[in-house]
Parts: structure tokens; sequence; C-alpha cells
């Protein structure tokens, strides 16, 4: 797992890593989520290899409690094979029991495409885990092509905008952008906002100005190992 940080533009200080996963292969060289975790899906072999990432995601949590940071999420991300999965709730509930880590420091992210089938199902199950002060947060909001009735009706704590708006920023510029709106929709039904991709400073000063909670990208920094992430804590938040 690398880890990349989720910087606070209120304090400017760092609020949480997300944990992005990829392979090292010998004979291949790196290998990326977007290659492989589409297999991992087909296979069902998502649902072990979910589980190590959790579990290696709540050590990472649990290394930064034990540095004395006590207040940094960590955000997972969780495909819809894996939350559909019977047994889901009460194992990811357990593993976090067992790691000693609080509910509260950890986000479970799922991508907005998995609401548009099934959203009766998943919203029960975000509703079980919220219970227990799991945090939840909507990925790639905007591009998932759910009805917007639906997915502002949802009880989830964050949603993150997903790059192509960002992106786009770049393009038409501030005046015709749709963030601004995206982010008071939001915060006018208590979500937590969260840009993705990141790149630029005109990016994150139009992002500041309109009120977005926090920012993730390479403006930032890229994801980084575990170490590494370290070291950007220390030198952020201070
Ligand atoms: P995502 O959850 O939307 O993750 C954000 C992706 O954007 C990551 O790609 C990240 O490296 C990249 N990114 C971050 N900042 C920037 C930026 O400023 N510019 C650009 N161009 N890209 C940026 P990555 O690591 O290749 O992951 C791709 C996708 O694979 C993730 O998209 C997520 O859907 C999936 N994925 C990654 N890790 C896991 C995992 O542990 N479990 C599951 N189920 N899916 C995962
Ligand atoms: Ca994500
Ligand atoms: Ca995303």
């Amino acid at each position: 797992l690398e880890f990349q940080p989720i910087l606070d533009l209120k304090s400017n200080k760092i609020s949480g890593f997300e944990a992005l996963t990829r392979i090292d292969s010998d004979k291949l060289g790196r290998i990326t989520p977007l290659e492989f975790i589409p297999i991992a899906e087909k296979t069902k072999l998502i649902i072990p290899i979910g589980e190590r990432i959790l579990k290696y995601s709540l050590d990472f949590l649990k290394h930064l409690n034990n540095l004395g940071y006590r207040e940094i999420k960590v955000s997972i991300n969780i495909s819809a094979i894996q939350l559909m999965e019977k047994d889901f709730v009460r194992n990811t509930l357990k593993i976090i029991e067992e790691m000693k880590v609080a509910h509260k420091n950890i986000i479970l992210e799922i991508t907005e495409s998995v609401f548009a089938t099934n959203y009766e199902e998943i919203n029960d199950i975000i509703n079980k885990l919220r219970r227990f002060g799991v945090l939840v947060a909507i990925d790639d909001f905007g591009v998932g092509y759910s009805s917007l009735a639906r997915v502002t009706e949802l009880n989830v704590d964050f949603i993150k905008i997903d790059k192509f708006f960002i992106n786009k920023f770049l393009e038409i510029g501030p005046e015709k952008s749709r963030i601004g709106d995206i982010i008071s929709m939001s915060h006018k039904i208590g979500q937590i906002v969260t840009a993705e991709g990141v790149e630029y400073e005109s990016q994150k000063e139009y992002l500041a100005k309109n009120g977005c909670d926090k920012i993730q990208g390479y403006l930032i920094s890229k994801p980084v190992e575990k170490e590494a992430a370290i070291k950007l804590l220390k030198e952020y938040n201070k």
C-alpha cells in the first residue's frame, strides 16, 4: 500500500491519508490498481485481498496513534463485491476491534457508481457501519451516473469530488465551474467535501475560496510509502 495525504484547507494540516494498493512484481514491475482490481473483483479474490488491505491500513493507523497522532484518519477503498459480501459488516467490525483502533478514524470509500445499482442494500450496509462510528465517503462523486436525488439522500460523512471536475476547472475557469455548487449542495446536507486530483495552485485557491474542506492530489503529494507518509505528517503538522 501507498498512502496519499489529504490536506485540511482550514488548518493547512494533514487530516488523513488514503490507502492505495499496488503490486510490485519481479516480472512485470509495478502494476496499478486500475489493472488488477477489476480482475480481483471478477475472480472474487478481492475479498481476501480486501481483508489484507484493511488490516494493513489499520496497522498504519495504529502506528500513527503510537506516534501520538490520534486524530489522523485513514481512508480505505472498498469495492462493491466486498461490500455485498454476506459477512462484510461483521468481519470489518471484528477486525477494527481486534486492531484496537478508533472507529471514528476510519473512512470507507465507496464509489458513487455502486449506488446506481443495489441502492437499498448498500444504503442499509452503510447505515450499519455508521451506527458503530465508522465513517463513509462517496468516492468519484459526480461521474457515477446515479440519480442525484438518491445520492443526496444517502447518509454519508464525506463526498469526494471526482478529478474530472478539478481537471475541467483548468479549461473552463471559475465562472463556469460547477464545483462551487457541488460544495454548497453537499454542505447543506452536512457532508464534508474533499476535492481529488488537485495539481495546481489555481485549483487549490478556487477550492479554498468556495469553502471546500479538504484537498488531495499531486500538489500536496503523490501516494507514498509508509515512512515517507509519516515524514510528510511531521512536516505539515508541526
Ligand atoms: P481513487 O480511489 O479515485 O484514487 C485516486 C487515484 O488518483 C489514485 O490512483 C491516485 O494515485 C490518483 N491521484 C491522486 N492524486 C492525483 C493527482 O493529483 N492527479 C492525478 N492525475 N491522479 C491523482 P491509483 O492509486 O492508480 O488508484 C486507482 C483506483 O484504483 C482508485 O481510484 C480506486 O478506485 C482503486 N483502488 C486503489 N486502491 C484500492 C484498494 O485498496 N481497494 C479497492 N477496492 N480499490 C482500490
Ligand atoms: Ca478513493
Ligand atoms: Ca476517487
